[in-house]
């Protein structure tokens, strides 16, 4: 064939095929970064092959069979490409949980239990960038403890705990509530195990305010069934949809009775959700309410909490005096076997509730994603892949996108989303951190990119980089 007759044939097919859009030549791309060759796994599509991804501008741009051409490669041959994990308990929102958390690839965390009682300033403060992206609530909690000048910080110790609020009081907090939702606030925050003497009407009030804006409502439910019941209730009554924070930690042993309740009211409509974090051992303030009436313990149970500085278990006489001090404790108050059940349960989402500061805390808030990769993925097979990341991914952004319209962009790997991805070793992913060295990263989590930025590489923290961008809801 002359040659000149098979440049125009080979022309024209080009053309034909671009036409159909059936493929674009990489070459003349211009992607930011490429990520290669990898197992892309996305949860939305049910897509699970080979692909490459091209990002441009912070965003995805391509996804294609064949090869792509960046300015910077990821060579993820071997490697699972999966969306960035969505994290919808995490506490600290500090450099050093972000950088934890990115570790274990995180790439959005959110501060939805506890929350801030200052939207505003909340994200001011973290207005010029953060390793990951991230997100609060108006928290009840702490908007109580400012309404009740509490003398405590993060969870209250006076009469946020032990004081029931008056008629002015409580119009105060549902003031401060719509305030915040106002202000962009993701969500609601309340944890009526820790404002204990709230009544279950002034409860009802912020479900109230909540329901009016459409927001989600994340609590950490009083204790036993009845705690899981009164939210129901206020979901019913207010059309606020509910997030039970931790299941795990706030079922325990009726782990499976409280997961059917929920099963039982989604199916009756109710827009209920819940997640679970996969360790036996809770963390929370030795001062909060939660160990009120302590006096009353039979003596076997102070040995079950862990005093994380020391690694001591503690009896009557140690805890009195730590309850005086203050400061985290690690409670053993879980099976595994239940803690099974809720991670292997398709109603929880994967959150940490993550808990770190100057090295003290929870190992959850660096393990939880490649725990449950490395053990219930891979090791026990009780969970698919997929299955899995759904839970760390697709689920959490759907809890929120009805408010927040940024989240449908995040939680998946499809053209236009944006660029948060997690790269991770399917064969050695595994978490290392214990309760004795709490921030020891875990194994396999090799690349974490947000918004087009790498900020884990080759498993480690990329210096100086601030991709990390508020989510948060429209004002
Ligand atoms: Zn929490």
């Amino acid at each position: 064939m002359p040659r000149r007759l098979l440049a125009t044939l080979v022309g024209a097919v080009l053309q034909a095929a671009l036409a159909l859009g059936l493929t674009a030549p990489a070459a003349a791309q211009d992607f930011d970064l490429v990520i290669v060759k990898g197992r892309v796994v996305d949860p939305e599509s049910g897509l699970d092959a080979v692909r490459s991804i091209g990002v441009r501008g912070g965003t995805i741009a391509a996804i294609s069979d064949a090869p792509l051409t960046g300015r910077k490669v990821i060579d993820a041959a071997g490697l699972v490409v999966a969306p960035g994990f969505i994290d919808l308990h995490a506490h600290g929102q500090t450099e050093e949980t972000y950088r934890l958390q990115a570790l274990d690839g995180v790439t959005t965390s959110f501060e939805l239990e506890v929350g801030t009682a200052d939207v505003d300033r909340w994200y001011r403060e973290r207005d010029n960038g953060r390793l990951i992206n991230f997100g609060v609530s108006i928290g009840h909690i702490q908007v109580r403890m400012a309404v009740l000048r509490d003398p405590a910080t993060f969870l209250p110790t006076g009469d946020a705990a032990h004081k029931a609020g008056s008629k002015a009081e409580i119009a105060e907090m549902a003031r401060r509530i719509d305030e915040g939702l106002r202000q962009g606030a993701v969500s609601v925050g309340l944890g009526p195990s820790y404002t204990a003497a709230a009544t279950p009407w002034e409860i009802l009030e912020m479900f109230r305010v909540a329901g009016r804006h459409r927001a989600s409502v994340h609590v950490h439910v009083r204790g036993g069934m009845t705690g899981l019941e009164e939210v129901i209730t206020g979901a019913l009554i207010t059309g606020a949809p509910v997030h039970v924070v931790h299941i795990n930690s706030s079922s325990l042993s009726l782990t499976r009775e409280m997961l059917q309740i929920i099963a039982e009211a989604r199916a009756r409509g109710l827009d209920i959700s819940t997640e679970a974090y996969p360790y036996a051992a809770g963390m929370t303030e030795i001062q909060s309410a939660n160990y009120d009436g302590w006096e009353q313990w039979p003596d076997e149970r102070f040995g079950t909490i862990e005093w994380p500085v020391t690694g001591e278990r503690l009896t009557r006489e140690t805890f009195r005096k730590y309850r005086g001090i203050g400061g985290p404790v690690i409670g053993h108050s879980n099976t595994d076997e239940m803690v099974a059940v809720a991670i292997n349960s398709p109603l929880t989402a994967i959150a940490s509730d993550g808990y770190m500061a100057n090295g003290i805390g929870h190992p959850r808030t660096v393990g939880t994603y490649s725990k449950v990769l490395g053990r219930y993925v891979r090791e026990a097979r009780s969970l698919s892949l997929m299955d899995a990341l759904m839970k760390m991914t697709l689920m959490p952004a759907r809890r929120l996108e009805a408010r927040v319209p940024a989240m449908a962009g995040k939680g998946r790997i499809r053209v236009g989303a944006d660029a948060d991805l997690t790269i991770f070793d399917m064969a050695r992913v595994v978490d290392r951190s214990t309760y004795r060295q709490p921030s020891l990263p875990p194994e396999g989590i090799r690349h974490v990119v947000v918004n087009g930025v790498p900020v884990v590489s080759e498993g480690k923290l990329v210096p100086g980089v601030a991709p990390g961008r508020a989510v948060r809801a429209p004002r």
